[in-house]
């Protein structure tokens, strides 16, 4: 198992909705987005309406899941959830469609892999609370309309590019999530740990929030994981050291890159001489598809400085190099 997997399986999925807020001040961070989501929730109630259709995009594990709980929470309403490649038919999205109640939240997580059919039956949904569908097949086959109550979709995806543009010009609320500074992730971390009832100092707290790669999902496996090894080889208590020798055990660095960033940096590197280096090739040369390595491997390398996308590739920076141990080479020389 990737430690960071940016998908929650199993146990973990349980154990994410134990530590799942369920209102916007307990969400940590993201303070823009916070602030405005409270003052449309907020009018929106006023007015006795749903919540506009919201997209909201990022990495994975940043919380997009949850925005949505605390949308459906704070609108008094319930959220029903499903995902862009389950929703394979319309018949399928039309069932959730009618089953809603005014005001209710629907999210459709991965929503740019919808396919066109589908996204078809969402349109007039969305616009005007109505849906066409088409039953039976051949000369039988006839068309009628359903009315449904005003609801509210939140769509989730990993790139607003990725959506087609009648569907992203549906939404008129859209927010970017962006990877977490280390405080707030201290915070969040320190926040599970009590809900969890682990003695964690701030300390302890701080460091596995340092290593967590901005992204509150990896910051709670890591403090799982950071758990079992103070229970076995220290006293339960997780202060910074007990903090650094699991982590260390675990093979996270202290910059909180994992094997996979090592890997693609030091294919960028030693394969193709610091780059310039297209996708396509970069991905073959790490196993791994280039649509993970552009969604979720590359944002956080390039936020931290050690990645550059180039119109002609990907480049090394000087912190690749130093991150690396090697010595001044010059990115791009060779
Ligand atoms: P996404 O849907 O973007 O992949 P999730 O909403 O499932 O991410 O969040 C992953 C985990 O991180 C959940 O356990 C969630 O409770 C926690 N989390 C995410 N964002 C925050 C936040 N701002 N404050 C507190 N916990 C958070």
């Amino acid at each position: 198992e990737r430690l960071f997997d940016p998908a929650a399986h199993g146990e973990e999925a349980a154990a994410e909705r134990a530590l799942r807020p369920d209102t916007l001040a307990e969400y940590v961070g993201q303070e823009a987005v916070r602030e405005q989501l409270e003052i449309f929730i907020r009018a929106a109630r006023g007015r006795g309406e749903a919540l506009d259709h919201t997209l909201l995009f990022g990495p994975p594990g940043l919380g997009k899941t949850t925005l949505a709980h605390i949308v459906a929470h704070e609108m008094g309403a319930s959220l029903r959830q499903s995902s862009g490649p389950v929703l394979d038919r319309p018949g399928d999205l039309a069932a959730i469609l009618t089953n809603l109640e005014p005001h209710d939240v629907l999210f459709i997580d991965e929503i740019h892999r919808l396919s066109a059919v589908v996204e078809e039956v969402l349109y007039p949904a969305m616009e005007d609370f109505r849906i066409d569908i088409v039953i039976g097949e051949g000369p039988s086959a006839r068309s009628i309309k359903l009315d449904l109550p005003p609801f509210t979709l939140v769509g989730a995806t990993t790139r607003a590019g990725l959506l087609t543009s009648p569907l992203r010009d549906r939404f008129g609320i859209v927010q970017r999530l962006a990877y977490y500074p280390v405080g707030e992730l201290t915070r969040i971390v320190e926040r599970s740990a009590q809900r969890l009832g682990i003695a964690a100092e701030p300390e302890g707290a701080g460091e596995i929030a340092r290593r967590a790669r901005g992204t509150p999902r990896v910051a709670n496996r890591l403090l799982r994981r950071v758990r079992d090894f103070a229970e076995v080889r220290a006293d339960g208590r997780i202060t910074a050291t007990v903090a650094a020798e699991a982590m260390a055990l675990l093979n996270v660095d202290r910059n909180g890159l994992d094997e996979q960033d090592r890997r693609l940096l030091e294919a960028v590197v030693h394969k193709f001489g610091g780059g310039p280096v297209g996708l396509d090739n970069l991905a073959t040369a790490v196993g791994e598809e280039r649509g993970t390595l552009e969604d979720v491997v590359e944002p956080y390398l390039i936020q931290e400085g050690y990645l550059m996308r180039t119109p002609r590739g990907r480049t090394a920076t000087a912190h690749t190099y130093s991150l690396l141990g090697l010595p001044g080479q010059q990115p791009g020389a060779s």
